[in-house]
């Protein structure tokens, strides 16, 4: 770690410390999935854990500092589907989905012990621990809320091996769907010692990071990141090299960082996604700046590590 002037503490290597939402220390014991009476068992223990998520909110204790809160499923038995995430040493791990009930309902069935917030509103603040077992029970009830019905035939889905599959009701068709995440590509654009930093239309004030993008069929994640730059800042990128990647899920991406190395500065924004763009250096983005009319992406993201990694480096 090195202390960096305007942002505070960085990490120089890519992979010494884990990005936000990663890192989750859990067994998630993937062959007992289908074993419906281990299963079971765990749910009767008391002391097992439920993470409740409502409408891709997850429980949030409010009484001092934001912090994750679960309920036992001695203090409360849920109905419906359940998820299960795993063990973190002698305690189990579900999500289940509450998104049926209106907010005040849902809060209610959990005794008040805290509210349904976006995990981003707290992921930076909270144990990393916490945020990343929140942001893994998450993207498993995004699924399961958009694959309630088969994709191939169209029939109801139920849900198998413990929340991890959901089988197509219809017998003739008894297709399997498995949880999915949408890789996308986010790079840190380099020429030399400056990097590239656009704004898309859609930041908060201010803001400017990393181009990025989904990677489509048919293509590497190499390509990817060429054709992202390409079509997003028309900047032809030579070298280009993975860092890190961080789980996503709002609602279904994993982000793979890369670090792309431009052939030149020239670029010509796609006026559609992007409103400006500029080459920074390093002693730019160290420089104290007004928060309205730049600031770096949010401390949480895979953006803000990249930069902050080229910025150690100078
Ligand atoms: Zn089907």
């Amino acid at each position: 770690l090195r202390w960096v002037a305007g942002l505070g503490i960085v990490a120089a290597d890519p992979m010494a410390t884990p990005n936000f939402y990663a890192g989750l220390v859990l067994d998630r014991m993937a062959e007992r999935r289908r074993d419906d009476e281990f299963i079971l068992g765990l749910l009767a223990v008391p002391t097992t854990c439920i993470v409740p998520v409502w409408r891709g909110f997850n429980l949030i204790g409010t009484d001092s500092e934001p912090r994750a809160v679960f309920v036992t499923a001695g203090q409360w038995r849920p109905g419906g589907e359940v998820t299960f995430l795993g063990m973190a040493g002698t305690t189990a791990y579900f999500a289940t989905d509450l998104s049926s009930l209106d907010q005040r309902e849902a809060e209610a069935r959990l005794a008040g012990i805290g509210q349904f917030v976006d995990l981003r509103s707290v992921g930076p603040v909270i144990d990393r621990q916490s945020g990343a077992l929140l942001a893994y029970a998450r993207g498993l009830a995004h699924w399961h809320a958009r694959h309630r019905f088969c994709g191939a035939c169209g029939a109801p889905t139920v849900s198998r091996a413990a929340g991890h599959v959901r089988a197509c009701a219809n017998p003739a068709c008894a297709i399997e769907h498995f949880p999915r995440t949408d890789p996308a590509v986010i790079m840190l654009v380099t020429h030399h010692d400056q990097c590239f930093l656009a704004r898309n239309r859609r930041f908060p004030g201010g803001m400017h990071s990393t181009l990025a993008g989904f990677v489509e069929p048919g293509e590497s994640l190499e390509d990817a990141v060429a054709r992202e730059v390409r079509e997003e800042a028309g900047i032809a990128v030579g070298d280009v090299t993975y860092r890190s990647s961080q789980p996503w899920p709002f609602p279904a991406s994993i982000m793979l960082g890369f670090r792309a190395e431009a052939t030149a500065t020239a670029f010509a924004l796609d006026a559609d996604e992007l409103e400006s763009g500029a080459w920074f250096t390093r002693a730019e983005l160290r420089a104290p700046r007004q928060a309205d009319s730049f600031r770096l992406p949010r401390p949480d993201s895979i953006a803000r590590r990249l930069i902050e990694d080229w910025v150690a480096e100078g």
